[in-house]
């Protein structure tokens, strides 16, 4: 029998109102059910967010510090349940657990970064440009926070949400993508055993349909933490501008790795491998371009194909497995559908394009390793998110044209440059339009103290992790105390 999970509401672990419910299955294993969830609507939205709203007083009251505190305990339960949560990712959504333990690293790292952030959380102090008086900034809560996450980083992304809001003096609701709701439920009964007031945080599941747009919608949330394509972003956009709400969007990518004539072509081989095939090209910051100078094009392609033919492909618990299924049957459809696009459009197929169905793999949605090359930058394989293990290889013939084939497309998340020469780096960091940029290593890698987020179609400007994220969870106060005694006119009485 499968495990029967629970929405966390109003302080309490309960069904939905409906009381429908929808299975998580594992996508290396059809057959395995994870759990049975709650398939929620608006009126358990309503519930979440009403108690979200009486929590935030309480919550904001606590001494900024005090709540990274908590945090901190949230962290060390992480270490804890490493283990265990990584092999429930696993199972849950298929990666392999090298990387569901990264994953829930990422979120131990989000966890003391908050911790730190907590004796910080600094405002300015600024000269006034009056006599006795006293200028400064300082950061306020801002409310309820609605957060909506996809499945690929199912720990890592929520996190990346989930503590800065917290840390901020912000309650929230939460709505995990419905192809990841068991690690979301890890996830809330660690920040409630950790300290967390229980109506501060409310866990809903279902749809994005229902439950996503209930939330974006509902008039007593004040900001949306989304996480996921750029199609849902917009609308989520759309929606969420009638009310002036605040909304962060971390959305699709199209990344490309560059690999010039003077690269160390052994460590760009590794890093394309990593870049475009870990995760089963399922990150936003997955390679699915590699743009390669002609004079090293047939060279690398060769090595390439050799390399990518060997990843060892299965259920991603065994630990020889380099490779894992893709979410799920929809998902492998719709890769399939951009093999077929590519072949009409004439790139040539030179490895995959087809569903991996060996032996136990034909229970899951397993699709091989696809490499395409004579891609033309303006074909839809090259331009399109297709967030499976496809490469398109394209060749140029210089810098300039490696760096407008990389800048040529709606997304800006991230980027990547082998080459030995140091013009040729700061020329490419110069000139790539992308929210990140890697020298010398793939697009895949970003540590949870740095800023993260793209430009054009990836996002709105807002960065998530390091520093910033915590600019887009709090709300800047300016302060003014004046102690002169008298009344003192800004830009008058000193001029
Ligand atoms: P998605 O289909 O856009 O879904 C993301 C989340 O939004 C899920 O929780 C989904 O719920 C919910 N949702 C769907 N429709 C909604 C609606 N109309 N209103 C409100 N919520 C809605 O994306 P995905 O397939 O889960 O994730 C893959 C995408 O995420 C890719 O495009 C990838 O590039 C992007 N991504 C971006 C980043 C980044 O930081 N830039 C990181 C990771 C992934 P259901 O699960 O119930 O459908």
């Amino acid at each position: 029998m499968a495990k029967r999970y629970q929405n966390f509401i109003a302080g309490k672990w309960v069904d939905a109102k409906s009381g429908e419910t929808f299975e998580d299955r594992n996508p290396a294993n059809w057959e395995e059910v994870i759990g049975i969830f709650p398939k929620s609507g608006k009126e358990d939205v309503d519930e979440a967010v009403a108690a979200a709203r009486r929590a935030f007083p309480k919550w904001k009251a606590i001494p900024v510090p005090e709540r990274g505190e908590i945090l901190k305990r949230a962290g060390d339960l992480l270490v804890a349940r490493k283990e265990e949560i990584a092999r429930l990712m696993t199972r849950e959504m298929g990666k392999i657990l090298a990387e569901t333990r990264g994953d829930v690293q990422e979120g131990i790292d989000t966890a003391y970064y908050a911790f730190g952030e907590g004796r910080r959380f600094f405002g300015h102090t600024v000269p006034s440009e009056l006599p006795n008086k006293f200028n400064m900034t300082m950061r306020m809560p801002i409310g309820v926070a609605g957060i909506i996450t996809p499945w690929n980083f199912p720990m890592a992304i929520p996190s990346w949400k989930i503590f800065p809001a917290l840390l901020c003096g912000n309650t929230l609701v939460f709505k995990p993508a419905s192809d990841t709701p068991a690690t979301a439920n890890a996830l809330v009964e660690i920040l409630l055993e950790a300290g967390v007031m229980p109506e501060a945080i409310n866990l809903v599941h279902g749809s994005g349909a229902s439950v996503g747009m209930a939330i974006v919608r509902h008039p007593d949330v004040d900001l949306i933490s989304f996480t996921g394509s750029s199609a849902v972003g917009k609308v989520i956009n759309a929606e969420a501008g009638k009310d002036l709400k605040r909304v962060s969007l971390e959305l699709g990518g199209k990344n490309a790795q560059i690999v010039m004539d003077d690269a160390d072509l052994e460590l760009a081989l590794e890093g394309v491998l990593w870049g475009a095939f870990g995760t089963t090209g399922q990150r936003c910051t997955a390679t699915s371009r590699l743009i390669l100078h002609e004079k090293i094009h047939d060279q690398f392609v060769e090595m390439l194909v050799d390399r990518a033919s060997k990843i060892r492909i299965g259920n991603g618990l065994d630990e020889n497995v380099q490779m894992g299924p893709v979410i799920n049957q929809a998902q492998r459809e719709i890769i399939h559908q951009y093999v077929r696009i590519g072949q009409e459009e004439g790139a040539k197929l030179v490895l995959g394009g087809h569903p991996y169905e060996e032996g136990e793999c034909k229970k899951g949605w397993f699709y091989a390793p696809t490499i395409f090359v004579d891609v033309k930058p303006s074909m839809r394989i090259a331009q399109e998110e297709i967030f499976g293990p496809v490469l398109s290889v394209i060749k140029v013939s210089s810098l300039e044209e490696a760096i407008a084939v990389l800048n040529g497309t709606r997304y800006g998340l991230s980027s990547s440059i082998y080459t030995q020469d140091v013009n040729a780096a700061y020329r490419a960091i110069r000139d790539i339009e992308a929210g990140i940029t890697y020298i010398n290593g793939p697009t895949i890698g970003a540590e949870c103290h740095m800023p993260f987020g793209g430009v054009k179609e990836t996002g709105n400007g807002h960065r998530e992790g390091g520093w910033t994220v915590y600019d887009f969870f709090s709300e800047i106060k300016t302060v003014y105390v004046d102690f002169s005694g008298r009344l003192q006119r800004a830009q008058i009485d000193n001029r």
